[in-house]
This record gives structure tokens, C-alpha cells and sequence, in this order.
């Protein structure tokens, strides 16, 4: 699709993060295409804009106008939800928040799981167990592989990895009067909420636990006042490919290492070649509970 220069010029300096760029030209032409247009124009690159400061938040997408313009620093980088070991044989991923679209809090609560994580990986010796267990010759696929993720989104899939870690956010209605500005409407897309006279209402049946809508929420009708964790086992690609299965759900961050330690001891009595989904497919989830 064919560009304005204005809205190539604007588009260049969008305060997005990096790796989101190529995304948002995409949807600046899906912005002008459902307008009947068949260029991009200036005002589908602000439109654009919007959408992508209601997803990254107001804070990050003032530091990074910030940079971009050259009167602030680079966006912080959490270094500590890097991982880098490769005389390890487990690898831990975390999500996308590491760019910074989640919240400090959810930003340092991932920071503080990993660090435990690590430091259980280490002291039950997760790379002696591993290449115990690996049948051909060691490379990256013998590792143990866990995710952590901020949100039920999953940017990251921890549904592919041996043991995933998934942070959940339980959503209140206080007594703070609520406006029906929309926004937790537009945030929810599961569509759960409901707006009635006395404001909003959650189907927590089908709550996702996401905290999406809270976190747009202007007035504070809409918070979060509990965090716990979902533990996920067993994924895995390669010939046999399964998805994780759920273990326990909204736990405290030392049942969750509890859990964690529990499937490493499995672990360590498999016989060579197994991995958690095998051992999950034999003996049952309740193994690990
Ligand atoms: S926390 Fe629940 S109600 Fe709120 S946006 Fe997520 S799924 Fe919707
Ligand atoms: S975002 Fe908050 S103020 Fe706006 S409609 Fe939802 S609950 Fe009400």
C-alpha cells in the first residue's frame, strides 16, 4: 500500500518499541484500508498511535517519544530478565515485558521468580539431570526449558517448554465511582465485562485473569488487589509434539518452586529419553501435586 510522505515521516518516529515497528505499519494500512482508503494517511498513522499507547501504557510510550526525539535515554532494559548460560542445560525465557510493556510490578515480580528459579535450577543440578537423561549427544534441545510470562497473553508460549510459569491478576470492583469511559470494554477482549447502571460487572468464570482492563481503568473501579501464578507442564515440540498441561492455578511464588522442585525429582529417576510430558502421560498430573 501506497504512503503519504507526512505519515511516512510521522511513522518513523512513533514511540514504539523497536521490534513493534514493522507490526505498526501493518496496522496503520489495516487502519486506512477499513477507512475505504487505499494509502496510508497522517491521520491512520495517529490513529495508530493510539492503539499502540493504550497496549504499551502512557509511561513507556513517554520515554520512548523521549528517546526518539532525543531529549531522554533509551527506554531501561531489564537486564535481569535476560538469560544467557550456555554452560547450562536449561534456558529460561520471560516474556515480552522485558521491553517494558508490563508494569514495574509485574516487571519485578518476574524478575524476583527468575532469580529463585535459577537458584533452584542450580542447586538441584538441572544440568547434571539433563544430560543424564538426553539419549543422543548433548546440544540445545537437551536442555530444560521454562517460561515465565507476565500475563495469560503468553507472548512467550509456555505451553511448548517443559515448565512454564504464568502470572495471574485478579480484577476488583471497588466502590469508586465509575465513569463509563469504556476503556476496560475496549481492554477486555474476552468480553467479560459488562457495563450496568451501578458500573462494571466481571463474568469471573471467564475471566483471564489478564489485568488488562484495571490497568486502563482511570478512576480505580477497576484494581488489582491479588497476583498469584499458573503452573503449566509437559509441553514440548520436536516428533512428538504436546501442548502443557496446567497444574495448579493463582499459587504463591513458593508453591510454585515447590512444584518446580517436585518435577526435577521426577526427573532425575526418568529413564533416559523421557521428558515431563512423558512422565505426566504415565503417571498422571497428580504426580507433581
Ligand atoms: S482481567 Fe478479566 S475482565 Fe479484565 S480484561 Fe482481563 S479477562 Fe477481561
Ligand atoms: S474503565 Fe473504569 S471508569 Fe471506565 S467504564 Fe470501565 S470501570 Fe468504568
Amino acid at each position: 500500500m501506497d504512503w503519504d510522505e507526512e505519515a511516512e515521516q510521522i511513522a518513523e518516529m512513533l514511540p514504539i518499541p523497536p521490534m513493534m515497528g514493522p507490526y505498526a505499519r501493518l496496522q496503520a494500512e489495516k487502519i486506512a484500508r477499513h477507512n475505504g482508503l487505499d494509502r496510508v494517511t497522517v491521520d491512520a498513522v495517529r490513529q495508530t498511535e493510539d492503539i499502540y499507547r493504550e497496549f504499551i501504557g502512557d509511561e513507556k510510550t513517554e520515554q520512548l517519544r523521549a528517546f526518539i526525539q532525543g531529549t531522554g535515554p533509551a527506554p531501561e532494559m531489564e537486564d535481569e530478565l535476560f538469560f544467557e548460560n550456555e554452560h547450562a542445560l536449561y534456558n529460561i525465557e520471560v516474556c515480552f515485558t522485558k521491553y517494558g510493556e508490563n508494569t514495574k510490578t509485574v516487571r519485578e515480580a518476574l524478575k524476583d521468580m527468575k532469580r529463585s528459579v535459577e537458584l533452584l535450577l542450580e542447586e538441584e543440578n538441572v544440568t547434571e539431570i539433563m544430560a543424564d537423561l538426553a539419549p543422543v549427544a548433548l546440544h540445545g534441545a537437551s536442555r530444560f526449558n521454562v517460561v515465565l510470562t507476565g500475563c495469560p497473553n503468553c507472548c512467550v508460549s509456555p505451553y511448548m517448554r517443559d515448565f512454564g510459569i504464568i502470572m495471574q491478576h485478579k480484577v476488583d470492583i471497588t466502590d469508586q465511582e465509575c465513569t463509563r469511559c469504556g476503556k476496560c470494554l475496549t481492554m477486555c477482549i474476552d468480553n467479560v465485562i459488562t457495563l450496568t447502571e451501578k458500573g462494571p460487572d466481571i463474568d469471573v468464570n471467564r475471566c483471564a485473569l489478564c489485568e488488562l482492563c484495571a490497568r486502563d481503568c482511570p478512576t480505580g473501579t477497576l484494581v488489582v488487589q491479588e497476583r498469584g501464578f499458573q503452573v503449566v507442564t509437559g509441553g514440548t515440540g520436536g516428533r512428538h509434539p504436546r501442548l502443557a498441561v496446567p497444574v495448579e492455578s493463582f499459587v504463591t511464588k513458593d508453591r510454585v518452586l515447590a512444584i518446580l522442585r517436585k518435577a526435577l525429582g521426577l526427573l532425575r529417576t526418568a529413564h533416559s529419553g523421557e521428558n515431563l510430558g512423558k512422565i505426566i502421560e504415565r503417571d498422571g498430573i497428580d504426580a507433581l501435586r
